[in-house]
């Protein structure tokens, strides 16, 4: 494939409006770049929502390993369009500068295309690969990994052997995240006028009888992940009352929890949950209720060929051979890591700090090097004709 051929599935990708939503256009028109090889590939759509649709497309062997890429279909809102230069669903180039814009020209359609890409080659050259590659293209991932979770439950990512998410970082190679937690908690009391607060129920009292306990207990906790370091905790949305002179009977505030394996997602819902359960006994007048919000597992991965591969080959593509890196953000490893065999995952592909930015962009050059890059990756781990195996 050319490189003006790279460069136009990326337009394309970015000229269907996939704004938290409407995911299904993206995987049509990713399907219709296959139809030409449809007797050597499987091409799977898994529905999430209306108009919100996973794609699954398969090639290769049975045999042999099982090399998956995964990349997210939805993109964040572009915000205010006036502050783009370029338009946001423009995919303009700018040839003098090198790059190309638009909102996921950095997070991730230019990592999605990476993925196709490298699949219609092989294809396009006839190279017969030993084992499989399976891309999984996603849905809702920047609004809680959906799609990556009804894929998961469905087990399409069971026979993996290992996973590339081409989320956009490509100074290093990484390979484990922290998890993510997000909970409400709302606090209903009583109205009354002010000037008897003892009439009523003064919901914002309650809430921070959770917020200072909530507060304690995650001090407490000084875990330390030789990988991700310490556990983090933030209460960042806080709501109550209405009007000075009345009682307020209703309180909210929101938390964020990056969450380490030494202090596991289970154990601090039934901390935080218990937190909440004893200040309801512990007064009648207590009214209040714990959510958790799309939570996502922290991933881990020890030594395996696959993050070995990629620094390995990583040197004949950047000026050093890529570092192993480690990410507080969520993505869809969280869910693929819940598949029935365990595998590792690792995040490597195009893109930048421009991500969820006015003016979005992608390196052109990094964009086209980072396909070669991850081809070759690709092919070594799943064996094609010209090479020799890899072992372990
Ligand atoms: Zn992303």
């Amino acid at each position: 494939m050319t490189d003006n051929e790279k460069i136009t599935i990326l337009q394309n990708l970015i000229q269907i409006e996939s704004v938290n939503d409407h995911e299904e256009r993206v995987a049509d028109y990713i399907s219709s770049l296959f139809e030409p090889y449809s007797d050597q590939v499987q091409i799977k759509k898994v529905p999430f929502a209306e108009g919100r649709t996973n794609l699954v497309v398969t090639m290769g062997n049975k045999t042999g390993k099982h090399l998956g890429f995964s990349g997210h279909m939805d993109v964040v809102d572009p915000g205010n369009v006036e502050e783009w230069q370029h338009g946001p669903f423009s995919g303009d180039v700018d040839a003098e500068a090198g790059k190309l814009f638009g909102r996921g020209a950095s997070d991730m359609k230019s990592g999605l295309a990476a993925a196709v890409i490298i699949m219609l080659e092989l294809l396009e050259s006839g190279t017969a690969i030993e084992g499989q590659l399976k891309l999984l293209a996603t849905v809702g991932e920047e609004t809680g990994e959906y799609g990556a979770h009804v894929l998961t439950q469905a087990g399409y990512a069971d026979d993996l052997d290992g996973l590339i998410i081409t989320e956009p970082h490509m100074d290093g190679i990484i390979t484990s995240c922290k998890g993510v937690i997000d909970y409400q908690v709302t606090s209903i009391g009583a109205p009354a006028h002010s000037s008897r607060p003892d009439m009523g129920i003064n919901a914002i009292d309650n809430l921070i009888q959770f917020y200072l306990a909530a507060k304690k207990l995650m001090a407490q906790h000084n875990e330390v992940n030789p990988k991700l370091g310490k556990m983090t905790h933030s209460i960042d949305i806080i709501d109550g009352g209405k009007q000075v002179n009345s009682v307020p009977d209703y309180a909210m505030l929101k938390g964020n929890i990056r969450s380490i394996p030494e202090y596991s997602n289970d154990q601090i819902f039934t901390d935080l949950q218990k937190i909440v359960d004893d200040l309801n006994m512990s007064d009648p007048k207590m009214k209040l209720k714990i959510e958790f919000i799309y939570p996502e597992v922290p991933i881990i991965n020890g030594e395996n060929l696959l993050t070995k591969l990629a620094q390995k080959i990583s040197e004949q593509y950047f000026d050093q051979i890529l570092p192993v890196e480690s990410s507080s953000g969520a993505n869809d490893g969280s869910e693929f890591v819940q598949a029935k065999k365990q595998f590792p995952i690792i995040l490597v592909g195009p893109g930048n700090n421009s991500s969820h930015g006015y003016d979005e962009y992608v390196d052109i050059a990094q964009y086209l090097n980072s396909i070669n890059y991850l081809k070759d990756v690709a092919e070594q781990f799943v064996g094609v004709s010209e090479f020799a195996e890899v072992q372990d």
